[in-house]
């Protein structure tokens, strides 16, 4: 269990030492913030919708390790995806962040399931995906 769990730190600390799809979106057709003032973390996420399918996706912000690390992977898991899926994805990862229950497939959002024993930070890991379902549920702005 603790290589697991060392394992998962790695997914946490590499996104946040090299961020994933890091910077603003020119061509974004949809952008939307979130702060979470308790911790100091704020987020922005600008995405290009392509239809009902997220064609690019982007963040910025400031903040702990483990939102900036989750924003990262929240792009790198929503990006080709329909809302819907993305939809479906925030659901599990709201999951795993409150229960600490991963699903029996491991993927890279299960890094999250410690969050689940420190409640204070399950706002710092979903800070991303809120700003990401925000702006997918926005009217167009281009
Ligand atoms: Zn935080």
């Amino acid at each position: 269990m603790s290589d697991l769990t060392d394992l998962y730190q790695a997914v946490i600390l590499d996104h946040n030492k090299r961020p994933r799809n890091r910077g603003k979106l020119p061509v974004a057709n949809r952008v939307a913030s979130g702060d979470n003032p308790t911790c100091g973390d704020n987020c922005t996420v600008y995405l290009r919708l392509d239809g009902d399918r997220i064609a690019e996706i982007c963040f910025e912000g400031a903040g702990c390790a483990i939102s900036q690390a989750s924003a990262s992977l929240m792009t790198t898991q929503i990006k080709g995806r329909t809302v819907a899926e993305a939809e479906a994805l925030f659901n599990a990862f709201k999951e795993i962040v409150t229960t600490g229950k991963a699903p029996d497939e491991i993927s890279d959002l299960a890094a999250f399931a410690g969050v689940h024993a420190f409640p204070a930070r399950i706002k710092c890991a979903t800070l991303g995906w809120h700003a990401a379902l925000d702006a997918l549920r926005q009217p167009p702005s281009s």
